[in-house]
């Protein structure tokens, strides 16, 4: 049997590892766009962009582990075109050079996202995904660097704090009342502009910026969201729809293909509705039950969404998923002044039950937020 993996981001290099770990000692082949192993991509906006974390601290695995477990690596690959009635992946090198087939029996799609542009022709931005991304970014955010930042989502505050932290004087634009409104609500979205704030952010909220905006600056990252690529399964006739919709078990329409990570859209058995998540922990425990199915399980991918940021002094956990539906209240335990390092809790609460919990600064809470999802409150 031969199993080719697309996409060797997180989840590519996790799924290739469980697989040798679960016994499997026949062909893998995994195909990657980038030049790069297989890497994490959440020190690119935090401890790589400061320069306290180097590259390979954010290897999944280095290179002598892929040949010792026998991993055929292609990198610097792009799959052009998956014919899937021959069960063949099309690949051509990313600089020119012969197009290679290779054929599947089982294929595992993997390919990630891509940051949105801003359509602002006149403004070259930066943006924020690869590590040549972040490396970029790095040169230009010295002492004193006038830097502005569209969107006050994840990526764009924890590189709010990275540059604050060098020393750069920071504009956010913000499009919402808040920043993480959507995925916060008011309540604890409100921390986190405080957070800045005082952490000298000059934070512009409700603010569609247009080219006059830029004019101080020396720089402007776009950070307003992500893409899942799915050009590749959408030409092969995969049913797709915000990402690749997938089932419980990973598997896409077509039975020899899953696809996990940031491109999935599952239809999750706990919460009953499709979801597709752009976080590290879905890539790595997904790609883990995939691995699994691929090789004759029928496992259920049922853990509930998990992410952490950390910004600054704050480090935070959340686990659950709020959805469409909303919540009723939100309860917090402790204090939320961050600046002063409080710690607290808080759970999102529907229906007299928890649907999403988080802690900022309170790592004994970890298990306990996750245990809480589903309970009486
Ligand atoms: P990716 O990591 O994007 O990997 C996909 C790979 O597939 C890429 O290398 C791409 O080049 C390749 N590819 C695409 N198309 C093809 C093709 N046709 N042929 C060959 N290769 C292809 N999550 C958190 O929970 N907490 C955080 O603090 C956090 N911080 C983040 C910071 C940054 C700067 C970024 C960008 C993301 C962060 N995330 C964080 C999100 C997390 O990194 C992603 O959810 C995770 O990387 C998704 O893994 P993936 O393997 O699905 O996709």
């Amino acid at each position: 049997m031969s199993i080719v993996i697309v996409g060797a981001g997180l989840a590519g290099g996790t799924a290739v590892a469980e697989l040798r770990d679960k016994g499997y000692t026949g062909e893998i082949v995994l195909i990657g766009a980038e030049t790069h192993l297989p890497y994490e991509r959440p020190p690119l906006s935090k401890g790589f962009l400061m320069g306290a974390q180097e590259f390979d601290e954010a290897l999944v695995h280095d290179q002598a582990w892929y040949y010792d477990e026998r991993i055929d690596l292609r990198l610097g690959v792009r799959a052009t075109r998956i014919d899937l009635q021959a069960k063949v992946v099309h690949t051509e090198p990313v600089d020119g050079g012969d197009p290679v087939d290779v054929s599947y029996d089982k294929l595992l799609l993997a390919t990630g996202a891509t940051p949105r542009v801003l359509d602002m022709a006149s403004w070259p931005f930066l943006y924020l995904r690869t590590i040549d991304d972040s490396r970029r970014l790095r040169e230009a955010l010295k002492p004193g660097a006038r830097v502005a930042i569209v969107g006050g989502g994840w990526i764009g505050l924890e590189v709010a704090s990275a540059a604050r932290q060098l020393g750069a004087e920071v504009t956010v634009f913000e499009l919402g009342e808040l920043p993480l409104l959507r995925v916060l609500g008011p309540e604890v979205a409100k921390v986190f502009a405080e957070l800045h704030r005082g952490h000298g952010v000059d934070l512009r909220l409700g603010w569609k910026p247009d080219s006059a905006d830029f004019a101080g600056f020396d720089m402007a990252l776009a950070a307003v969201g992500v893409s899942p690529d799915v050009s590749l399964a959408q030409e092969a006739g995969l049913d797709c729809d915000n990402g690749v919709l997938v089932d419980a078990t990973l598997r896409t329409s077509d039975p020899s293909v899953y696809a996990v990570g940031d491109i999935a859209n599952q239809d999750h058995p706990l919460l009953g509705r499709r979801i597709r998540v752009e976080h590290w922990d879905n890539a790595i425990e997904q790609a883990k039950v995939a691995a699994r199915n691929l090789l004759g399980a029928d496992e259920k991918y049922d853990r509930q969404p998990y992410f952490f940021t950390d910004q600054y002094d704050l480090g935070m956990e959340y686990v659950g998923n709020v959805g469409p539906e909303g919540y009723d209240h939100v309860e917090i335990e402790g204090t939320t002044n961050v600046l002063d390092g409080d710690a607290f809790r808080a759970y999102w609460i529907r229906g007299g039950k928890v649907v999403a919990a988080m802690h900022a600064n309170d790592w004994d809470a970890s298990d306990a937020i996750r245990d809480s999802i589903g309970t009486d409150r």
